[in-house]
């Protein structure tokens, strides 16, 4: 399934004018780095900037000016994934493994007629430690006229040998008016909701997408409304969403919602609204429902995220129950009852 976030990639980037703008100067001087990391939040454009590169080097009408024409042969295999010069590695079954760092290697050791070779590793926070560890020599030295992008949200989860290696391209949240103005045009949502739905989804295209669908009763808001419905003394309320939310199928990006409302929290409590891409915050009320710190409550939510995702897997209920009852502060007002 296609969500409007994730379509082939090909121009209409949004925002990150400033990151492309970086990209395009070091291309067009001649001083591109050979091995990136793109790091920032999923779903904000951090693919379509990779392959906006790989296009851009590979156009044969750019003449490497830094700008992709997307008309041209090139740019149109870009754009279908059928470019020889352009790989793309994505995690199967939730992990990048050995064997496909091997098929790339293999690929790159061809010498390109045209344009650079391009590698595009998508979630590359799944590269287990073996694929990374032989994946080290390529980027540090790529061969000749290689370029090696690895795309991730979870940059901390790469290996520091990695990280050392490559140059580091921090993304940006897109800003309300940017989500709010792709939701309009592109989804005919009116611009109350659209606007409302961009504030719940710090920054995410793919979030914004996945709130419209799903409606923003059932899916990260409605959560957010039931856990601010809460009150200390309810521990068993506190289990029963548990319960219900161990069962979803986008738990992740449920988790991921309630981080960015917490951060957006901490920072407007910092006073530093300003350093945030506008602020996240919901509309309708300053949640009264903070049992804690956001930014503690920031963590514990990254923790439950961490402990139900590969490769821990931990027990989804259990997890998510104690992270509620300590959120509600319920786990605390037992204590105190007893
Ligand atoms: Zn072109």
């Amino acid at each position: 399934v296609s969500r409007p976030g994730e379509e082939t990639p090909g121009g209409g980037i949004i925002g990150h004018a400033g990151e492309m703008g970086l990209i395009r100067g070091a291309i067009a001087g001649g001083r591109l780095a050979h091995s990136f990391i793109f790091a920032g939040l999923d779903g904000i454009g951090k693919r379509r900037v990779a392959f906006e590169t790989a296009a851009a080097l590979n156009c044969a009408s750019s003449g490497l000016a830094g700008l992709a024409c997307w008309e041209c042969g090139d740019c149109e295999r870009v754009r279908a994934r059928t470019h020889p010069n352009v790989l793309y590695v994505e995690p199967e079954a939730g992990l990048i493994k050995i064997d496909r760092v091997r098929e790339v290697q293999a690929a790159l050791k061809y010498r390109v007629e045209r344009g650079r070779k391009v590698v595009v590793v998508e979630a590359a926070d799944k590269l287990n430690a073996q694929a990374a560890n032989a994946f080290l020599k390529t980027l540090e030295e790529p061969p000749p006229a290689t370029v090696i992008i690895l795309v991730t949200s979870r940059p901390s989860e790469l290996l520091p040998t990695v990280l050392s290696r490559c140059q580091r391209i921090n993304f940006r949240p897109l800003s309300v008016d940017e989500v709010a103005g792709y939701l309009t045009r592109e989804t005919g949502a009116k611009e109350a909701e659209a606007r409302s739905i961009a504030r719940m989804s710090g920054g995410s295209i793919a979030r914004a997408a996945c709130l419209l669908e799903d409606g923003m009763e059932t899916s990260a808001a409605g959560v957010i409304e039931a856990i601010s419905a809460i009150s200390p003394g309810e521990a068993d309320k506190a289990v029963g969403l548990a319960e219900e939310l161990a069962k979803r199928d986008d738990l992740e990006e449920v988790l991921e919602s309630l981080k960015g409302v917490y951060r957006d929290m901490g920072v407007a409590a910092e006073g530093l609204d300003a350093l945030v891409a506008k602020t996240h915050l919901p509309e309708r009320r300053a949640p009264a429902w903070t049992a804690m710190p956001p930014w503690e409550a920031f963590s514990l939510v990254e923790e439950a995220r961490r402990n139900t995702t590969p490769p821990r897997y931990m027990n989804r209920q259990l997890t998510i129950e104690t992270m509620l009852l300590r959120l509600t502060g319920c786990n605390r007002h037992a204590r105190r009852q007893r």
